[in-house]
């Protein structure tokens, strides 16, 4: 049986697991990023905890054959290129080179959102698919999307932002330089600050988890938000749909924990205007595996061959 290390770096937490070939979790860890953390201090707290995973297999007689990194931004050959702003020096950084010479292993890297949709592609949601597009709702709507059993990520990996399509020409301006685009209306963030408006409650005091329990009861405000924005949502899906073909969508992020409600409300949007023969092998579906899905993912990178 072959191991690895699976790290996900998010803005807060850096999680790591030790995975084996077949996706079970056979150590996890996680450890806090501070807030306004130097690079040097970030890079510090990955080596501590890639170093405490490897302690334990060291220990338990497991052989590690390579570390999987997922970190927010764009990869391209080991390398952050950029666009991860809540990470200090998140830039032109080659993690790769970094954290193989400092174990002596191979080391290979990638968006965290792409690596949570390969998690769910081999172990979790989507297990058994060739074509697949996974979405994460949090702060904002991260993405993947795989093509005949393999990431695709366009020419030199600078694509796939699913959450970056516009669904407003007209609408507000996006962090990406672009103007209203899916995750500005569909994101958690988005919901909790439309609900804000509405309703007149502190945004500090909301959570997706709240106005989901509202909609349950009936509140009108929070009916009316998870309308839109599973709209937004199933409309974004449908011309992902009519774009890929996938035989599922796999939904993950905290909000995907709602329940099978939210994937309907989604559905009925995205089924109604997606065109027909696109989409009639297509189901949506929430994903599985929760938070383990980007540390099991990373480790795909060094466990499964195809990539
Ligand atoms: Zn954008």
């Amino acid at each position: 049986m072959k191991y690895a290390v699976g790290i996900d770096l998010g803005g807060t937490f850096v999680k790591a697991a030790l995975v084996s070939e077949n996706g079970k979790l056979i150590f996890k860890s996680k450890s806090p990023i501070g807030f306004s953390a130097k690079k040097q201090t970030i890079l510090n707290t990955i080596k501590e905890i890639i170093k405490e995973i490897i302690d334990k297999a060291t220990a338990a007689q497991l052989s590690v054959e390579g570390i999987g990194i997922g970190t927010p931004g764009i990869i391209y050959e080991g390398i952050v290129l950029g666009g991860s702003e809540n990470l200090d020096g998140w830039e032109n950084l080659d993690l790769a080179t970094y954290f193989s010479k400092a174990f002596n292993l191979r080391v290979k890297v990638d968006n965290d959102a792409n690596l949570m949709g390969l998690g769910e592609f081999y172990y979790g949601a989507a297990k058994g698919c060739t074509d697949v597009v996974f979405l994460t709702i949090g702060t904002g709507i991260g993405g993947a999307v795989i093509i005949n059993g393999a990431l695709y990520g366009g020419y030199k990996n600078r694509g796939t932002e699913l959450g970056h399509i516009v669904v407003e020409h007209s609408g507000p301006e996006c962090n990406c330089g672009g103007k209203g685009c899916l995750e500005l209306y569909s994101s958690t963030t988005a919901l909790i600050k439309q609900y804000s408006e509405k309703s007149g409650i502190n945004i500090d005091d909301l959570s997706g988890y709240y106005i989901v329990e509202k909609y349950h009861e009936n509140e009108p405000n929070a009916v009316y938000c998870l309308q839109e924005h599973t709209k937004y949502l199933g409309h974004g899906i449908a011309s992902f749909i009519n774009t890929f073909a996938p035989q599922k969508v796999v939904i993950g992020g905290g909000i995907s924990d709602a329940g099978q409600f939210y994937i309907d409300l989604i559905s009925k949007t995205a089924f109604k205007y997606m065109m027909p023969d696109c989409g009639n092998h297509t189901k949506i579906v929430g994903a599985t595996l929760g938070n383990d899905a980007g540390s099991l993912g990373a480790a795909t990178l060094i466990l499964k061959k195809s990539n």
